[in-house]
């Protein structure tokens, strides 16, 4: 059968943007029918991508050709939550209409901003993904507060460096050291293993992993730290305490590029591995070691992840972390410093895409992570303003993802609520929908789509026929803007019309004028990517004193200097455990969590448990295991897994509901806690109880 090789991005909600190539099979002459999705591969040619993709993209094609796809408009006639089997097709003029007048209805009975368009990062590209708030701001919705993954790493990042971008991703190959910090890139992010494997290859390079338990990476490490949930900031701390002691501090660097080297200094003086060992539970030898091989190496290099920062104290943790090249002088060397996430990297002017010019600041902002507060009425969230009676949903799942599931559920269950979803298969929030539309994928629409590993800005071409009457969230959205009656120019524009005058308009080059292959590599000189020409601070130094009061709220329980803040749920008696939710090999989020090969992967929803505590409860290895905390329980298989502390217990997932006895996954006990100082979901900061189920 015929076949071609044409250029992609990777949309889903990963920091690797994977440059792609994808097969295209074209049909025999005598089929009817459009082209269909054979392999895909990483490009080659982008040299982030190295020619590498993780296995359930590379297996695309049965997401892309799964039987379950929406294929036409749905309207519920059913029960809430029983699946395809409670809806009726419809024609997409009577669902769009169907849509427009109930959110007119909500917003004739209690305002506009009852009405919370609610989205995510299902894709990351910019048009698809953001294009909701055009509509939100032309017809005065209420705000989203996107908080859900990134709003406490951010936080910690900027507090230090000023700006969401780092060392650009290949150079890891030129360092002599790597630390993959509170992250697991063998099963998330498989490029920067690629990056690691040369420097390691070609350099001899070291390899460090901190993380609460043996993931994939860290098996692969020549040191593994694994503290307890929420105590990294404690590590941090005394790793820089050993760096000052003993002379690994570059006091000519700070003095140039830091603010206060002194206050630190002096700061950290109680700080030391024998406090840091109390709280982290690490030996105190092993945080001197990992201190003396982090500052004798001049190379070193820091890759951040984000599972440290989804804690209470997240924030905090992951400024301490980022502190460490600034105590060292690494920013200043080739394959040296640190990178959390390049999506600073490129401005982009998000006013067409996004209608920042009908943004008004008044208009109320509601908490992603706390939907489940927010829909059953909490007055912290709602304030002054009306209940949501109406959610219109794109590119997330939040009755599986978001925390503290009972309420999630609750809220979606009300008999007042109109809810819409636009999603490419019947999840469980789908389920929970009036009217279900069914959306293309990537390789089915355009978009244009930034990378947080990387420095590259991609374009995306739909390369497949849309499936069935599938449409794509640009479309639903000029769809309801005109039933709606919203005036936007936006509206008005094709998905490349936007992205072409969206370049343009940001100083970069149009769609036509856009490398070959639609790959544009905006990396910085060497000077600006490594902070030489000054960190992008107001003064243009590293700050060791962060400004907490200038980043969130709820500043007051964070030190200046980086600590250890002891804000996190650290149980008690009753609740001993710490469990952390921590992200799958073959789910991403809950994409992926229904196909085939994923599914046969990973098994069943698992927690691994150190086996003297499995042996305590008089469980081994397949038992069933009680998992609770106040907010309910649930139960899973038990695994022994001795590669992290006794009191740490890890739940991969995440599992869509459904996959546990009792029809509620793991989110039931993680909280809707917001983290410091400007929220963002906490889900690896839970104390649990385990009993025999
Ligand atoms: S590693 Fe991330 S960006 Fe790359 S193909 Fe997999 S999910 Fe997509």
């Amino acid at each position: 059968m015929p076949l071609d090789i044409v250029p992609s991005v990777c949309p889903h909600d990963c920091p690797s943007a994977c440059a792609l190539d994808v097969e295209r099979i074209k049909p025999a002459p005598a089929k009817a029918g459009g082209y269909s999705l054979g392999r895909v591969r990483g490009a080659v040619a982008q040299d982030y991508t190295l020619g590498v993709v993780c296995a359930k993209v590379s297996r695309y094609a049965e997401r892309q050709h799964h039987p379950e796809r929406l294929s036409q408009p749905l309207r519920r006639v059913g029960e809430k939550g029983r699946g395809v089997d409670a809806f009726r097709p419809i024609s997409w003029d009577d669902a769009l209409d169907e849509v427009a007048e109930a959110l007119t209805h909500a917003t004739q009975r209690h305002g506009a901003e009852t009405v919370w368009p609610y989205y995510y990062a299902g894709t990351m590209g910019l048009v698809q993904r953001d294009g909701i708030n055009r509509l939100r701001h032309a017809m005065r919705y209420s705000r989203e507060d996107l908080t859900i993954c990134n709003a406490l790493s951010d936080a910690g990042w900027c507090a230090g460096v000023g700006a969401k971008r780092g060392v650009d991703g290949r150079e890891i190959a030129k360092s002599d050291l790597i630390v993959v910090w509170g992250g697991n890139p063998v099963s998330t992010q498989i490029n920067v293993m690629t990056h690691i494997a040369a420097a390691r290859r070609e350099r001899g390079a070291k390899l460090v992993v901190v993380d609460p338990y043996r993931t994939a990476t860290a098996a692969r490490a020549d040191l593994h730290l694994a503290p307890l949930p929420g105590t990294d900031g404690a590590l941090a701390c005394a790793v820089m305490h050993v760096l000052f002691k003993e002379g690994y501090a570059d006091r000519a660097y700070m003095a140039r590029y830091t603010d206060d080297p002194a206050g630190l200094e002096a700061h950290l003086k109680i700080r030391d591995p024998a406090w840091a060992a109390a709280i982290t539970g690490l030996p105190k030898d092993e945080i001197v070691d990992f201190a003396r091989l982090y500052g004798s190496t001049r190379r070193s290099y820091i890759r951040v992840g984000y599972g440290f920062s989804r804690s209470r104290n997240g924030s905090a943790q992951l400024f301490a972390v980022s502190c460490l090249p600034a105590v060292t002088g690494a920013w200043a060397h080739e394959g040296g410093g640190a990178l959390y996430s390049n999506l600073g990297l490129v401005e982009i002017d998000h006013t067409l895409i996004e209608g920042l010019d009908r943004l008004d600041p008044s208009i109320r902002m509601l908490d992603q992570s706390r939907i489940g507060p927010v829909l059953t009425g909490d007055a912290r969230d709602l304030g002054n303003g009306p209940p949501v009676t109406a959610l219109f949903v794109q590119n997330t799942n939040p009755m599986v993802v978001a925390p503290e599931s009972r309420l999630v559920h609750r809220g979606f269950a009300r008999s007042d609520l109109f809810v819409c979803v636009h999603e490419q298969f019947m999840t469980e929030t789908a389920a929970m929908a009036d009217i279900v539309l069914p959306a293309t994928t990537f390789l089915e629409h355009d978009d244009l789509y930034l990378g947080g590993a990387h420095t590259y800005l991609q374009l995306g071409r739909a390369v497949l026929p849309a499936h069935a009457e599938c449409r794509s969230n640009h479309d639903v959205i000029n769809g309801l803007a005109t039933r709606l009656g919203a005036h936007h120019p936006g509206f008005a524009m094709s998905a490349v019309e936007l992205i072409d005058r969206t370049l343009r308009l940001s100083g970069l080059p149009g769609v036509a004028d856009f490398p070959q292959g639609g790959r544009l590599d905006c990396c910085p000189p060497f000077a600006t990517g490594h902070f030489l020409d000054g960190f992008p601070q107001p003064d243009r130094k590293f700050h060791f004193r962060a400004d907490w009061r200038a980043i969130g709220p709820q500043y007051a329980r964070l030190p200046a200097f980086p600590d250890h803040v002891a804000a996190i749920d650290d149980g008690d008696p009753e609740r001993p455990f710490r469990l952390v939710a921590a992200p799958s090999r073959s789910f991403l989020n809950t994409s992926f969590n229904n196909t085939p090969s994923s599914i046969a992967r990973e098994g069943r929803p698992t927690a691994l448990v150190h086996p003297e505590a499995l042996k305590e409860l008089r469980l081994a290895d397949g038992d069933r295991v009680r998992i609770g905390n106040r907010q309910g329980n649930l139960v899973v298989h038990a695994r022994g897994f001795a590669g992290m502390q006794k009191r740490v217990v890890i739940v991969e997932g995440l599992w869509p509901n459904h996959a546990f006895e009792e029809g509620i996954g793991i989110n039931l006990l993680t909280s809707a806690d917001p983290g410091l100082p400007r929220g963002g979901a906490v889900f690896h900061d839970t104390s649990v109880w385990l009993s025999p189920a």
